[in-house]
């Protein structure tokens, strides 16, 4: 064993810090001791290029089993049709998942129509700054401005006009559910591909607290370590007429050895997703979310979209004079975590924008329920409006 001692103090710290706190990182959650125990094992050795059957290096029958397996039991979870779907497991990560379905289906230069990143869209959807947004033009969609809810009528007039290739339906920062049956319509309307992104929300879908977007999409893209609780990586779920596209394009297109250990990972998520506890902890979350925003209401604080359907909501801090990024960093010192958050229609910066980013994925897997969510919307109240004295820390 190599002696670094430095290094495993630091892993140690982190740990305890991630104990000590109250997460509220709408992306992030716990993992179990089955998940870490897969991840850290010696698949992370094992080279594996290619696909189950069809691989590069010898040495890979129990690779192909597992890698089999975690494509099996994604299906099983979302209750689909293997004759209809298939599932790429190997990517990386979402970015680079969101790329190759571009990659796959939509020539460099095309349209892709998704939401603004400071209306709650992801990076990936396109934007600018992103490689996505240097490949492809990005139609961006918002929210209403009254309503901060999606306007379907508004967006159908909008790819008829535009003509996208390819429209992205799911977000990083909307709280509220998504009609995937009018985003088929919107696509069927000006002939484009429709790729749900449900990567915020998949653990709910599983759950069944959230509608399926699988009787829409042509193509669903998941990461599998926000309320899906596993480790990080993403999947790609397809229609068959699709599926070997995306395989081309995931490998050999954008990635090369696909991470085993990651993959098994997935698997032993998917499986725990696939456990009756989990329903009810899909349920707890969404239960937790809504009494964290209607605790925050009576509070007096301004919820974006007046509440949430799903496991995140949003504080429009700004509207009490609190700047995202000092609401954060006020929350940091007491021991809650969030992140700052552009709002829709935001007058400030991303850098220190006007809200707050609230989830409860993270704190339901460690067990807490609504009277404790009141306590910590309490809390958070305190906070931000300096009813705590300073502690000397
Ligand atoms: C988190 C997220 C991604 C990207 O996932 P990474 O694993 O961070 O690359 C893509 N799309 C949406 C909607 C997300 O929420």
């Amino acid at each position: 064993m190599i002696d670094d001692k430095r290094l495993f103090d630091l892993i140690q710290q982190e740990d305890k810090r991630q104990k000590r706190v109250i997460n509220l990182i709408a992306s992030e959650n716990y993992v179990s001791r089955a998940v870490l125990k897969a991840l850290g094992s010696t698949l992370v050795n094992k080279y594996a290029e290619g696909y189950p059957g069809k691989r590069y290096y010898g040495g890979n029958n129990l690779v192909d089993e597992i890698e089999n397996l975690t494509k099996l039991r994604a299906l099983n979870l979302f209750k689909l049709d293997p004759r209809k779907w298939q599932v790429n497991v190997q990517p990386y990560s979402g970015s680079p998942a969101n790329m190759a379905v571009y990659l796959a289906l939509v020539p460099p230069g095309e349209k892709i129509m998704g939401m603004e990143l400071s209306m709650g869209g992801h990076l990936t959807h396109g934007h600018r700054v992103s490689a996505t947004g240097r490949f492809w033009k990005q139609v961006a969609y918002g929210v209403d401005k009254k309503t901060e809810r999606i306007d379907y009528d508004a967006l159908k007039v909008l790819a008829k006009k535009e003509k996208p290739k390819l429209i992205v339906a799911g977000f990083t920062a909307y709280p509220r559910r998504i009609d995937f049956k009018k985003f088929r319509q919107i696509a069927d309307a000006c002939g484009a591909v429709l790729l749900v992104d449900m990567s915020h929300i998949a653990g709910l879908v599983a759950g069944g607290v959230h509608a399926s977007p699988f009787p829409y999409a042509d193509i669903v893209m998941t990461t599998t370590h926000k309320t899906l609780r596993g480790p990080r990586a993403a999947m790609i779920f397809s229609h068959s007429m699709f599926s070997s596209l995306i395989d081309k394009a995931v490998f050999p297109g954008l990635q090369g050895g696909p991470h085993i250990n990651q993959i098994a990972a997935v698997a032993t998520a998917l499986h725990e997703a696939s456990q009756s506890a989990f329903k009810t902890y899909a349920k707890q979350t969404v239960v937790n979310a809504q009494a964290l925003a209607s605790e925050l209401k009576k509070l007096g604080w301004r919820i974006v979209s007046g509440g949430t359907d799903t496991h995140l909501l949003l504080v429009d801090t700004w509207a009490r004079g609190v700047s995202g990024a000092a609401a954060s960093d006020m929350l940091e010192c007491e021991g809650i975590i969030v992140n700052k958050n552009t709002i829709p229609y935001d007058t400030r910066t991303p850098a220190d924008p006007s809200g707050i980013r609230i989830g409860t994925a993270a704190v339901t897997t460690r067990g807490i329920k609504e009277k404790d969510v009141v306590r910590i919307a309490q809390k958070i109240d305190a906070i931000l409006l300096h009813k705590i004295k300073d502690k000397t820390r």
